[in-house]
């Protein structure tokens, strides 16, 4: 049996030396044949010379050169697409997933599991602000969507080989929450826990900023309730209407008073009208970036990796 790791490198110089090693020593004691497959998601560090020498000198490392940083999805879906393996582990270039875990992912895997989701016991290196805004949105996404998702999964995770399959052929969007494909594929799942270490070096590549992007888009894809936010607001407006109209008959001054009472409504109605455009705004958003149906990655070049498959996708 073949165990494939999948790692995505974005400028990760410093971690990689002991990344590989260790990694590289528990791999050694499996029962499983395995092939180290790290995909440089266009780094400009020295994180490719790194890896160049690694592939030189040990035939187990694969590396896939994309063509310039696509992001840290995009770069897995890139392994995942190129591992050969009868399963498949998901880890993080950092160390932050430890390596020890592999073996009993691998003991998962032969009895039968085919989705393994390692969840975070602790997270050493996330500050409260991080911890707080990961669980709101874990409670938000969890009450809009129809599907559930674990608030403490993380992009480690293994696969077997018929859902490594599922996700080279579908869940191609351009727009994604890899983790979630994951978690809802279905299969025989199960979870084990892990405690994430330090970052070994280096920094995180994710600002709040960029975490708050990737949670409005996850929102927007996995639920279509902020679409219906605007009939929420129409029958509202509608109500208040109704009854400011009964309230001005029954009192009967006709005459108007109060100009603030107008401004400020107006200013309300007109709120209310423009989040719900914008909100569309951000749905037809997604469906041009479907509709141009852009490479998720480009591959720029390859070493220890045959000459099959290597299009983009
Ligand atoms: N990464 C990547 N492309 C990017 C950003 C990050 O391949 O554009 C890799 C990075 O090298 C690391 C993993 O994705 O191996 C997770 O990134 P990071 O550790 O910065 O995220 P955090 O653990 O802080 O959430
Ligand atoms: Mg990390």
């Amino acid at each position: 049996m073949l165990l494939s790791i999948v790692v995505s490198v974005y400028n990760e110089e410093k971690a990689l030396p002991s990344f590989y090693r260790e990694t590289s020593r528990v791999l050694r004691s499996l029962t499983w044949d395995y092939e180290l497959l790290f995909v440089d998601d266009g780094s400009q560090d020295g994180s490719r010379l790194v890896l160049e020498q690694l592939a030189e000198g040990d035939e187990k490392v694969k590396l896939i050169g994309l063509s310039r940083n696509f992001g840290h999805e995009a770069a897995m879906i890139a392994g995942l697409d190129y591992c050969h393996g009868d399963g498949v582990v998901c880890m993080d270039a950092d160390l932050q997933h430890p390596p020890e875990c592999i073996p009993d992912i691998v003991d998962r895997l032969e009895q039968g599991y085919q989705v393994i989701n390692m969840v975070r016991t602790r997270n050493e290196d996330a500050g409260l602000v991080k911890n707080i805004t990961s669980l709101a949105f874990y409670r938000l996404i969890n009450a809009i969507s129809d599907v559930h998702f674990e608030p403490n999964a993380s992009d480690f995770f293994a696969l077997d080989k018929r859902v490594i399959q599922v996700m080279q052929t579908s869940y191609r969007e351009k727009v994604r929450f890899l983790r979630g494909y994951v978690q809802n594929v279905g299969f025989k799942k199960t979870t084990l826990p892990y405690a994430a270490r330090p970052r070994v070096a280096g920094k995180s590549k994710y600002s709040i900023k960029k975490l708050f992007t990737f949670s409005v888009n996850t929102i927007l894809c996995f639920s279509n309730v902020p679409l219906k936010l605007g009939i929420y607001a129409g029958m509202f407006s509608a109500l208040l209407g109704l009854g400011v109209m009964v309230y001005t008959l029954l009192t009967r001054d006709g005459a108007p008073s109060g100009y603030a009472t107008i401004v400020v409504l107006l200013c309300f109605m007109f709120a209310m009208l423009f989040v719900v455009v914008g909100i569309i705004g951000e749905y037809i958003a997604i469906l041009f970036t479907e509709l141009k149906d852009r490479p998720v990655y480009i591959v720029a070049d390859t070493r220890n990796i045959g000459q099959d498959g290597s299009e983009d996708k």
